[in-house]
């Protein structure tokens, strides 16, 4: 077995939180022993729970965690720096061979034999060793298709090996500028919104891999952690490649021209077929014994320094995050439980739908009741439409000022021009200064005929405002169930046109009764047409003198009188008076209109929310004896799957709550 370590210069370890016990290396024996300290005791641990959240996905709950995420341009040595520090094979060479995110969990285990598995799909598959670059490429085929495009479904590879580091690091498909034949036109910019998604979190370590063979300020890998991390304060370098290019090495990684804010660490991988014995005694060999790469401080060469650094970063991010992982875990769980108690319950019972259904109707009832009837406006306080009684008013007031300012109560021009033509047509053979009461009635007609559109235009608004109010009511209270919605609204609508219906006909009646009879008992009356034909002298008067042509009458102001001179004098004394009594007696009928329209509306919409809305929804019970309730109560698919999302978040949250305690009250007691 090989991939064992070296534990190799120990002097500095950069931000050093816990001590690191360093074993002395011993080639003779080649045995090598492994970086095991009680520093992994400690930390293990909690690098466990991270991974256990990270297996049960809290990111999806939008809960960050910390990562060390390996970015680098392609072909700039990731996959061989992974394995270096694995110590197992991975799939290398050319093309994308990452086409998912790869997490890689490598855990120290005390024995002989490394045991591997892929956990992916919900599955967790054990891997021999050898077969390791098949297993990682089936499983990607599996998760991302056998072609060449890329998926951010991560499939996971657990290590466990002797002398690994406990370390979990997330590897990201390279950078690829121009897509290889089968690769999608757009995978540049997959890569890089995946790459983006990982670097993005304050809670991620920026693993930069960097070959030493290129200038590190052209690699794409340096442009886009710059873009997360100006200042390079969670970037790590590992320079790859050492063996290649070691001329101005030393200059570049001290110069540190792209702020690298972690530092740096020069590395040679496997080369070829070597195994991993060989390839860390060459590279221990390349750094002692070169001539410009043994100048370089220990603290900066190999794979032993680089897995002990990470393992230093990884805790430290760990123990910076984790009170805000609980916080936010809370935080998500106890939103996520209100939210769940906010939504209707399941109605498996044919009861429990019958009770919903009453409380439904109850609401929708109490709903109507304080809108329309009791101008309570507190369940829609922003929404001016939904303030019911005041809305009715206005439009019962628009009715009212129009009947009160048409043009019928002010015919002032052509005075007395219609009286004396209806009184000429119902002359008899009477005598003539008898004041005909059937001319009376025909002006009287031909009034209420031309405004008996007013207050048939007032019911038919007022019905269509009620409505669009029973519907909203009816729709917010019903949204869930949809059958319910469509039930209910379209027996409101149908028995709300059944209401409208009724009281139109009764204001037909109404403008029927007016036309039929013309009748009051109303004193003022006789006191307005009283005042009017007191009148009647000074405008005969003022007939005879040629040269006056207007005159005022109190009532109706000035009026012309010079088309007037050629009717005798008994007609315009008839005339006068038929004018005097019609429009003292159409102020008593406009003012009885309104009154009565008044009642009327407010009696519709009492009847409407009291006794209406009930047998609407009685309707609805009786269908199919009751039984329907339940299908009509059915939940839409998108509320149960909106129910499903959420039971399954608060259990996940649940349990990471359950795992962070854990690992909480096991600082707590090792006194951190
Ligand atoms: P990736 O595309 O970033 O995953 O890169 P790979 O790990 O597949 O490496 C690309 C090529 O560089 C492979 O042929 C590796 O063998 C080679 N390579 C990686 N690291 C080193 C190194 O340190 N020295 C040498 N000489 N070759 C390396
Ligand atoms: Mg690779």
């Amino acid at each position: 077995m090989g991939g064992d370590w070296h534990a190799s210069s120990s002097s500095s370890s950069p931000g050093t939180i816990l001590p690191i016990a360093v074993v002395p290396i011993d080639f003779e024996e080649e045995v090598v022993a492994p970086i095991i300290s009680s520093y992994n005791y400690h930390i293990r641990p909690l690098l466990d729970a991270i991974d256990r959240l990270r297996l049960l996905q809290v990111m999806k709950e939008g809960i960050q965690l910390p990562t060390i995420v390996v970015v680098g341009d392609q072909s700039s040595g990731k996959s061989s720096v992974l394995e270096s520090l694995a110590g197992i094979h991975l799939p290398r060479g050319q093309g994308i061979c990452t086409r998912v995110p790869l997490i890689m969990r490598l855990q120290n285990q005390d024995t002989t034999e490394p045991e591997l598995f892929l956990e992916y799909s919900g599955k967790t598959v054990p891997v021999e060793e050898d077969h390791i670059a098949d297993a990682i490429s089936l499983a990607t085929d599996e998760i991302a298709g056998s072609g060449k495009g890329i998926s951010n479904t991560p499939l996971t590879l657990v290590v466990k090996k002797n002398g690994v580091p406990d370390l979990t690091m997330v590897d990201l498909p390279g950078i690829t500028r121009v897509p290889v034949h089968g690769q999608p036109a757009n995978i540049y910019e997959q890569v890089t919104e995946m790459i983006m998604e990982y670097i993005k979190p304050e809670e991620s370590i920026i693993l930069n891999v960097l070959s030493a063979t290129v200038d590190f300020s052209t690699c794409e890998s340096i442009r886009m952690s710059q873009q997360v991390d100006r200042r390079g304060q969670r970037t790590l370098a590992v320079v790859t490649k050492a063996d290649k290019s070691p001329e101005g090495l030393l200059e570049k990684v001290s110069s540190n021209d792209v702020n690298i804010g972690l530092g740096y660490v020069c590395v040679r991988n496997r080369v070829g077929d070597e195994s991993f014995e060989e390839a860390r005694k060459e590279e221990e060999k390349l750094f002692e014994t070169h001539p410009l790469l043994s100048k370089m401080d220990k603290s900066i060469v190999g794979i032993p320094v680089l897995a002990e650094m990470l393992v230093q970063v990884q805790a430290n991010i760990i123990s910076k995050c984790l009170p805000k992982i609980v916080r936010n875990i809370d935080e998500k769980l106890s939103a996520n439980v209100k939210k769940l108690e906010k939504m209707p319950k399941i109605l498996s019972t044919h009861a429990e739908a019958m009770s919903a259904f009453v409380q439904i109707i109850g609401s929708a009832k109490e709903s109507l009741r304080k809108i329309l009837l009791s101008g309570e406006s507190d369940e829609y306080p922003d929404d001016k439409k939904m303030h019911g009684s005041a809305r009715l008013v206005e439009m019962f007031d628009k009715f009212s000022n129009e009947l009160r300012k048409c043009v019928e109560n002010e015919r002032t021009g052509d005075f007395l021009i219609e009286e004396i033509n209806v009184l000429e047509e119902a002359k008899g053979i009477e005598l003539p200064n008898f004041l005909s009461h059937s001319a009376f009635l025909r002006i009287h007609q031909g009034k209420i005929d031309r405004i008996k559109s007013m207050p048939i235009d007032c019911v038919e608004q007022t019905w269509e405002y009620i409505e669009s109010v029973v519907i909203a009511i009816l729709t917010r209270l019903s949204e869930n169930y949809p059958q319910l919605k469509h039930a209910t609204t379209r027996a409101a609508k149908s028995s709300i046109s059944k209401m409208k219906e009724q009281s139109m006909n009764r204001v037909l009646e109404i403008l029927q009764m007016e036309r039929l009879t013309d009748y009051t008992c109303d004193p003022d009356y006789m006191s307005e047409w009283g005042k009017l034909l007191s009148q009647q002298q000074k405008f005969m008067g003022d007939l005879k003198f040629y040269h006056i042509n207007s005159t005022t009458i109190e009532g109706w102001g000035t009026i012309q009188i010079g088309h007037l001179r050629e009717n005798s004098e008994t007609i315009l004394q008839l005339a006068f008076d038929l004018k005097a009594r019609m429009k003292a007696y159409w102020n008593i009928v406009l003012r009885r209109m309104v009154d009565t329209m008044a009642l009327l509306l407010k009696f519709n919409v009492y009847n409407l929310v009291t006794k209406e809305m009930d047998e609407i929804f009685m309707e609805l019970m009786a269908v199919d004896g009751g039984k329907s309730i339940e299908r009509i109560l059915e939940e839409s698919p998108g509320v149960a799957g909106k129910r499903e999302t959420l039971k399954s978040s608060i259990g996940l949250l649940r349990e990471s709550k359950e795992i962070v305690a854990q690992i909480t009250d096991r600082i707590a007691s090792y006194g951190h």
